[in-house]
């Protein structure tokens, strides 16, 4: 089957980018690699999109996908690695074996956790080091672990183990936290949470493979002290993974894709949406803005080429 628009990435950008362009009568498929809904899906809850004063980020990622399906777009699972054009044709290559034309793509793939770099953080994930504390909270219930990072992601995660933990500190590398000024107050009013700034985490210090602590170097004096935490949590931002559509997509230094607002590749049919693109301000309203804007975009393409 030749569809209008393969859409690659089913989170808020995606999705929205689905049902517009089903709403304007184009062929969709949208292929995710994990779980429909992208980061939001882990959100506790969503408290800043308009017209939804609280919502659990699993219930809203739900209703997103439900009014894609309702709407007849069709979905698969399936890790892209390749987007080729052949003579206006888009083949669209998945790991898993399976190959899918179009005539547009919109690549809204998101972006994945950042590490922090340190030895030992590959093999002490799972063991005591998680990038989720809505997936792996629960196993530190009543313990002390830690946060790492100051932005609204590190700030929800420490809310979120804040009510099971027994402590959380929450290191970050300066004094201010990046993140919403309400959920801060929220945060360290509550007697279980303490900020640890500015420190960096230098080390991993671990015991028979399971992480039991974090050594902390001082931003600002080089002085350095060790933490024991049965958990630490890191949530240091996101960083795109669109190596394998360098063919398709001008990339900026920093791997986003490097397009406007519109999200119009040079490359004629390609277009781009959401975390993965260069932009100033990643949240969960300018992913669907953005959804929409490839959308419409890859339809009047459509509409023009015959
Ligand atoms: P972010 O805003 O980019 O914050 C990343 C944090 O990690 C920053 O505090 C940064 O420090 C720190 N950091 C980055 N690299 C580091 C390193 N190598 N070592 C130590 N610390 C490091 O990322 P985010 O919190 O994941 O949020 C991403 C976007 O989603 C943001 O726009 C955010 O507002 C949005 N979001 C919104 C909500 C919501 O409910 N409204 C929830 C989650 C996320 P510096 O501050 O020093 O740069």
């Amino acid at each position: 089957m030749l569809y209008d628009i393969i859409i690659v990435g089913g989170g808020p950008a995606g999705l929205t980018a689905a049902i517009y362009a089903r709403r304007n009568g184009k062929s969709v498929l949208v292929l995710e690699k994990e779980g429909f809904g992208g980061q939001i899906a882990y959100a506790p809850r969503v408290e800043n999109y308009p017209g939804v004063s609280s919502i659990q980020g699993s219930e809203l990622a739900e209703r997103m996908l439900s009014q894609a399906l309702e709407l007849n777009a069709e979905t698969d699972i399936g890790t892209v690695y390749a987007v080729e054009d052949r003579d206006g044709i888009k083949r669209v290559r998945t790991q898993e074996g399976e190959e899918y034309t179009g005539r547009c793509v919109i690549i809204a793939a998101g972006a994945r956790h950042r590490r922090l770099e340190l030895p030992g953080e590959g093999e002490l994930t799972g063991r005591g080091v998680s990038y989720c504390a809505v997936c792996d909270g629960g196993f530190y219930a009543g313990g002390t672990v830690a946060v790492a990072g100051g932005g609204d992601s590190a700030l929800q995660e420490a809310l979120l183990l804040s009510d099971i933990c027994r402590t959380v500190y929450v290191i970050h590398r300066r004094d201010e936290f990046r993140g919403d000024t309400e959920k801060q107050k929220r945060l360290f009013a509550r007697e279980n949470v303490r900020a640890v700034t500015p420190m960096n985490i230098v080390a991993l210090e671990q015991s028979g493979g399971d992480l039991t602590g974090v050594r902390l170097r001082h931003a600002l004096t080089g002085a350095e002290q060790l933490l024991n935490v049965d958990a630490l949590f890191i949530s240091v931002g996101q960083v795109p993974e669109l190596g394998e559509f360098a063919n398709v997509l001008p990339l900026t230094a920093d791997g986003y894709a490097d397009l406007e607002e519109g999200g119009i590749a040079p490359a004629p049919g390609i277009f781009a949406a959401g975390d993965c693109r260069r932009k100033t301000v990643r949240q969960l309203t300018t992913a669907v803005a953005d959804g929409a804007f490839a959308a419409l975009n890859a339809c009047r393409y459509l509409d023009m080429v015959p």
